[in-house]
């Protein structure tokens, strides 16, 4: 449910909501989580930290929240340590569990970044054609990455 609403980027009210309920949840998570979330950054490391997040602890079993499955897999590597590293804070976790997770604000930032460094819309070097599906003239950069102007693009990505 979190990934299908995070596709919805460019409504920002509906975000923005999402952001307060995602805040929601979270302080509830920090009931179960306690005070591993506080010390977390230095558990993890800054890296791991800004890409994973503790959710959960049950029957000394750990469940990570990884933001992408590169960090699924780095933290899969690096389990045993991090287990050691949370004994010496003294949280006696046995077992990771980790699961996929998608901070809102990480996708959004993650997409916004791509769209704007891949942005096509430049009409003084490509040249101008009309958008197939809407016929406006378009930048021809835009036709010919996406195959429709960028107004039918957004379109898209918000209907996706
Ligand atoms: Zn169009």
């Amino acid at each position: 449910m979190i990934l299908e609403d995070s596709k919805h980027k460019t409504n920002s009210k509906r975000e923005q909501s999402i952001y307060k309920c995602l805040e929601k949840i979270k302080s509830s998570w920090k009931g179960d989580v306690g005070g591993l979330i506080q010390d977390w950054e230095e558990i993890a490391g800054k890296q791991l930290a800004l890409n994973c997040t503790p959710l959960n602890i049950q029957n000394k079993i750990l469940t990570i929240g990884a933001s992408h499955p590169q960090w699924r897999q780095a933290l899969q590597y690096n389990r045993l340590q991090l287990i050691e590293a949370l004994k010496s804070f003294g949280y006696q976790i046995q077992e990771i569990r980790i699961r996929q997770y998608y901070p809102v604000n990480f996708v959004t930032k993650e997409s916004e970044k791509e769209i704007w460094e891949k942005h096509p819309s430049r009409t003084d070097k490509n040249g101008v054609i009309n958008c197939p599906f809407c016929k406006v003239p378009s930048p021809k950069g835009e036709i010919k990455l996406w195959g429709k102007c960028s107004f039918c693009r957004r379109k898209e990505l918000r209907l996706d």
